[in-house]
């Protein structure tokens, strides 16, 4: 249907305040959602890269905390906000197993968001309680083995990386467990600490300080090669488990329709908060690097968010576990 002369020129004008809007943007503080609880690993990232972009964008960076359904919530919530560059979506991996977990996932990561940029690799690392009793790997899977059924492993929540690397772990050492979920491994961790729940598998961001401190037991690192930071723990895949590999990766996104004048200033903002020395020392001393500046970009973001959808559909497909 045609439009009347009146609704054209309503349209005209309301194209014109936006774009005029992107100019100034950002005029008042921006929101960070994290669809994690505060305290724990994605939370960590944000207030990390957060913090360091309100530099260049002269505005607060706010970040708040939307936690629930394994990060399905927060993404939701940003999903369907006003499209004004106020609201800003810091998620990890699991943007791309979502899509293969949920039946009735009510937003589109391909398709209802514009991307800004990918921002860091994080690691995780298999740790337990302090007084679990294996010592190292072997132990610790013969221990998980023999003892299944007495056994909690703490997560957060269907669609948390946490979630994932217990699903993988799983199916390659076929033992099922009982899991825990939670809003975010934050409040694992004290659940954790205090022996409430035995094991979890979680990032480096948020398990480095624990480690060290000797409050929880390590047993290996996820990636496929050592972690500077924590050179004593052997990978999974060095120990028995071939190709056993999870790296969490993390990404700033804007819901859909966001202007392109705002998604830009966005984009410098991330990269010039990666070249910030506070924040390579930041990711350096919880064992992970941010990403080179060609990453930081919508494209790479896009390309990143499609090639791991395409990769863990049939995981997890395979590993069976779905919510509606
Ligand atoms: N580490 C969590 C996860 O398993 C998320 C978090 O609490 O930041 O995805």
């Amino acid at each position: 249907m045609a439009l009347k002369p009146l609704r054209l020129l309503a349209l005209a004008a309301l194209v014109a305040a936006a774009g005029a809007q992107a100019q100034t943007y950002p005029t008042k503080p921006i929101t960070m959602i994290v669809p994690f609880a505060a305290g724990g690993p994605t939370d960590t990232v944000a207030r990390t890269i957060g913090g360091a972009m309100q530099k260049s964008l002269g505005q607060t960076v706010l970040v708040e905390n939307v936690g629930g359904a394994g990060g399905t919530l927060g993404a939701e919530r940003v999903a369907r906000a006003a499209p004004d560059g106020y609201p800003i979506l810091l998620h990890h991996i699991g943007m791309s197993t979502a899509p293969a977990l949920y039946r009735n996932l009510r937003f589109k990561p391909m398709e209802d968001f514009v991307p800004i940029g990918l921002v860091a690799d994080v690691p995780m690392t298999m740790i337990a309680r302090g007084n679990f009793p294996p010592n190292n790997f072997k132990e610790f899977l013969a221990y998980v083995k023999a003892n299944k059924d007495k056994l909690s492993y703490a997560n957060a929540g269907l669609g948390s990386a946490s979630h994932l690397c217990g699903l993988l772990f799983m199916s390659r050492i076929e033992t099922d467990f009982v899991t825990v979920p939670y809003k975010g491994t934050a409040p694992a961790m004290n659940d954790l600490l205090g022996g409430q729940v035995d094991f979890m598998c979680d990032q480096t961001t948020n398990t480095t300080g624990q480690i060290k401190g000797g409050k929880v037991k390590a047993y290996a690192v996820t990636s496929s090669t050592r972690v500077p930071s924590l050179p004593d723990l052997p990978t999974i895949a060095e120990s028995g488990i071939p190709g056993f590999e999870v790296v969490v990766w993390h990404g700033v996104y804007a819901p859909k329709g966001t202007p392109k004048a705002v998604q830009d200033k966005l984009v410098a903002a991330l990269q010039d908060a990666l070249k910030d020395p506070t924040v390579k020392q930041r990711f350096n001393d919880l064992g992970t690097d941010p990403v080179p500046q060609s990453k930081a970009t919508p494209e790479a973001l896009a390309a990143q968010l499609k090639s791991e959808i395409a990769k863990w559909g049939p995981i997890i497909q395979k590993a069976g576990q779905y919510a509606d």
